[in-house]
């Protein structure tokens, strides 16, 4: 490096001609800077010059590959769940913004995605524990859920898969709308998790969960919205469509993970039906609880805990949304 610049500094070294040629050089340099300095000019002042640049610029989440899986140490704190949200969200703070895939014919449409409990339920117990009025009866506002024998939340896990659900659905232009996201103490209260449905006026609802039955009960389940008219509660016209979504959610979710429907609840597909979710029974929108597995099986847990499975998990989720949203 050193000599290269004892040679260009001391011309004498150069013949004259190569000495010219350097010269030249130097002046058509100058030439391209002043020409391309003067192309700038003309195209701001014609105003929409930055236009096309933006046009040509792909939309970063989009770009993201599909089995990338980030967020991976959210379960392992309050922390590591808002890292994971910048990472494992399409874009951070823009997301919402990303251009969705043209042709999609999904633009416009609004899924609600709940996280099934909260991960500082724990810390407030006596909110969570506050009766609210479920159409046809009385239950508790929340709960603190699961975890696995090594103390996997089902918050946690929840969360994670909620996100990742979340980023997947929105390159397909979808609207989604998480119930909370790591942003609130506690909760929401089961009956808030529908009403913030019902005002996104959803095209579909998903709730996530993870069971917590007993060792060697295996397997994922849908619950579906029995037919509930008591008080608040009229699910009279969610429980047709609620059930062509179960059906495709259970359906795609077996797919993506390979996992079997439940050896413990349901009919044998992975379908069962009840009254006594809050969270069913407000619904006035198209909505399910989908329980991906049971923490408390160690061979389920062994999937739960996979940050690769949970991507599965939500790969199936968002095919078997969109699979209704396109019904
Ligand atoms: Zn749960």
């Amino acid at each position: 490096m050193r000599a290269t610049i004892a040679d260009v500094s001391n011309g004498s070294t150069f013949p004259p001609h190569r000495r010219l040629r350097g010269t030249v050089l130097m002046a058509l340099a100058a030439l391209v800077v002043v020409g391309f300095g003067g192309w700038l000019a003309l195209r701001s002042s014609g105003g929409d010059g930055g236009e096309p640049a933006r046009a040509g610029q792909p939309a970063p989440s989009p770009s993201r590959p599909a089995g990338d899986a980030p967020g991976d140490g959210e379960s392992r704190g309050d922390g590591g769940a808002r890292g994971g949200d910048r990472t494992t969200g399409p874009g951070g703070p823009g997301h919402g913004q990303a251009e969705p895939r043209p042709h999609s014919g999904l633009e416009g449409r609004t899924v609600v995605l709940d996280p099934g409990h909260n991960l500082r339920n724990r810390d407030h117990g006596r909110q969570i524990a506050q009766l609210v009025d479920i159409g046809n009866g009385r239950k508790e506002c929340d709960t603190t859920g699961t975890a696995t024998e090594d103390g996997y939340a089902e918050a946690s896990f929840t969360l994670d898969v909620a996100r990742r659900a979340r980023a997947l659905l929105e390159r397909q232009g979808v609207k989604v709308v998480l119930t909370h996201d790591d942003d609130r103490p506690y909760g929401p209260c089961v009956d808030e998790r529908a009403a913030i449905g019902n005002r996104a006026h959803a095209d579909a609802a998903v709730s996530i969960h993870a069971d917590g039955s007993g060792i060697g009960d295996r397997g994922f389940h849908v619950i579906l919205p029995a037919r509930v008219t008591a008080g608040r509660a009229d699910t009279s016209r969610i429980v047709g469509p609620s059930r062509q979504l179960g059906e495709r959610l259970a359906g795609q979710f077996r797919a993506a993970t390979g996992s079997a429907p439940s050896n413990y609840l349901g009919d044998g597909n992975g379908l069962d039906v009840r009254s006594d979710l809050g969270g069913l029974n407000l619904s006035g929108v198209p909505k399910v609880f989908l329980e991906c597995g049971n923490m408390r099986d160690p061979k389920d847990a062994a999937q739960l805990t996979d940050a690769q499975w949970r991507e599965k998990a939500a790969r199936g989720i968002t095919k078997g949304i969109t699979d209704f949203l396109t019904l």
